[in-house]
């Protein structure tokens, strides 16, 4: 672990991007979302308003120092302890870094501002984009991700469908599932006409294994986890060890949240 770095944390293993150095570029908690599965917590300012968290120039002179110490990671992953589309010039920081390195970017995001055109070219950027979806109606999503007024399921699945069509790269769409909250026999199905729609390259399922934003949220077993990836189809795959979405870890004193949403 290198001390003294504010934006950057890592390499951490990933069950879904191997070695992976996080870049955290959003404010805890700020997203468009309150999931109640969340391992950051309860997010205390829900927005869909882009700005500048951090500045692009100290993000991308830390990755230049961390790059110069010898970095060995199979990925760089934007992220953040909140949703990092939500940063107005995440398509800066994503050319910077790949002016300075080689190294695969991936973007972990919620998904709920590729609606927007400007978002969608940003994230366009990367090599691999990590969205996600829980739940296949309005419903589900309201009790699940409990999203901002101006976000609903459709918009989110809209703006997932219009990346596919403008993304060349790959999308490994993420379907978190908890026991009793979005696993029925109705939400599946709904889940997986959004997923035909969309057309990710990947489905991955993933379940509660640390703490969550509610503490009703109930991990669910490995036997049903993988009868439902079998039935959303070929290119569905439980994460290994259901791997969490945030890796809690520590760099020097101060405790860092990985996000991976
Ligand atoms: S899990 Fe991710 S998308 Fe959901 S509230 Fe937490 S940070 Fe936001």
């Amino acid at each position: 672990m290198v001390e003294g770095l504010k934006y950057l944390y890592g390499p951490v293993p990933s069950r879904r991007l191997g070695l992976s150095l996080g870049v955290d570029i959003v404010s805890a908690k700020v997203c468009t979302l309150d999931c109640v599965y969340c391992q950051v917590g309860k997010t205390t300012e829900k927005t869909i308003e882009r700005r500048e968290f951090v500045a692009v120039e100290p993000v991308l002179a830390e990755l230049k120092q961390r790059l110069a110490q010898g970095l060995k990671a199979d990925f760089i992953a934007i992220s953040g302890s909140g949703e990092p589309t939500l940063h107005s010039r995440l398509g800066e920081i994503i050319d910077g870094i790949k002016q300075i390195t080689d190294i695969p970017l991936a973007v972990l995001t919620n998904g709920t501002l590729l609606y927007r055109q400007d978002v969608r070219a940003d994230c366009a950027k990367a090599d691999v984009v990590l969205p996600s979806l829980d739940a296949g109606d309005e419903q589900g999503f309201r009790k699940v991700n409990r999203p901002h007024k101006d976000i609903s399921v459709g918009k989110l699945i809209s703006g997932l469908c219009a990346f596919r069509n403008e993304f060349p790269g790959r999308i490994w769409l993420e379907v978190f599932l908890a026991e009793g909250l979005n696993t029925d026999t109705e939400q599946i199905a709904k889940i997986k006409d959004a997923v035909e729609l969309i057309r990710p390259d990947k489905v991955q399922l993933n379940t509660a294994v640390r703490s969550t934003a509610e503490a009703s949220v109930k991990r669910l077993d490995a036997g049903k986890l993988q009868a439902i990836a079998a039935s959303l189809g070929a290119n569905c795959e439980v994460v290994p060890d259901f791997s969490p979405r945030h890796h809690g870890e520590h760099v020097g004193s101060v405790a860092k949240t990985y996000y991976q949403c």
